[in-house]
């Protein structure tokens, strides 16, 4: 099965406007001048999805924001709904991103809710899964993992409407990876429970990006192994010579 690859950013909550502009265009205008076989997509933080979606304008690149609410409209000060990421021009959202869970308590029904109320609006979701250092240490990755696509993942997403991200928490903004080994058996394993939710052939078209300190000097390494369909970049996504050096290396 040939999963095209996604080279995404996740740009958090970094960015004000200068630099972010600067940045998409740096993005665009190199994502224009070379030739990739992937799709690209990023993911400023709210305030910029204006102004980056206008320095994307006539590139391929995908506008993505990093959280949505599960309603569509009402009283939830502060939030903002897959309407409005559409009425933007966001094609896709990152959801249950493990900052958010943990610094909004996030659950995977939550989760859950959110991707139906995106995949509702027509939003690709980007869900994140991951487990952290401690559960590795007690070998709990794959069950955590399982268990964590089980909840979020809404019982009839499809390969169009949802990208899975598994992202282990220890290695996000840590410099540290799984090895490649590893990186494979999860992302396997994660396939088969995707297998047995959605049925074998949604889960053979499902793309499923590795997260967690990606790199230029890594990138073709956990992006050459057989279940990883891209990946979910953070650090380097801030700066666009890595970012598209990420793709240049494992992309072409
Ligand atoms: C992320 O948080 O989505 C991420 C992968 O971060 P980093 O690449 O910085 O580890």
């Amino acid at each position: 099965m040939v999963r095209k690859k996604l080279i995404a950013g996740n740009w958090k909550m970094n960015c004000l406007s200068a630099e972010g502009s600067a940045l998409a265009k740096d993005v665009a205008t190199a994502v224009k001048n070379n030739k990739f076989d992937c799709d690209f997509l990023v993911c400023p933080p709210f305030t910029l999805l204006t102004t980056v979606k206008k320095c994307l304008r006539g590139s391929k690149i995908s506008l993505g924001a990093q959280d949505v609410h599960f309603a569509d409209k009402g009283a939830h000060t502060g939030d903002i709904s897959s309407l409005m990421l559409k009425d933007l021009g966001c094609s896709h959202v990152i959801i249950g991103h493990s900052e958010r869970r943990v610094d909004h308590f996030e659950t995977d029904e939550l989760v859950n809710k959110k991707a139906v109320a995106a995949h509702n609006t027509g939003i690709v979701t980007v869900i994140c899964i991951g487990e952290t250092g401690e559960q590795r240490d007690n070998g709990e990755t794959i069950k955590v993992c399982e268990s964590q696509i089980m909840g979020s993942v809404p019982d009839d997403a499809t390969a169009k409407n949802t990208v899975i991200a598994y992202e282990p928490i220890w290695a996000i903004g840590t410099g540290k990876t799984p090895t490649a080994a590893d990186v494979e058996e999860v992302h396997a394993a994660i396939r088969k429970t995707l297998a047995k939710k959605l049925g074998k052939a949604t889960a053979n078209k499902m793309r499923i990006l590795y997260g967690g300190s990606v790199k230029p000097n890594n990138a073709a390494e956990l992006l050459s192994l057989p279940d990883v369909d891209g990946a979910l970049i953070g650090g380097a996504s801030l700066k666009a010579e890595d970012f598209i050096n990420i793709a240049k290396n494992a992309c072409k």
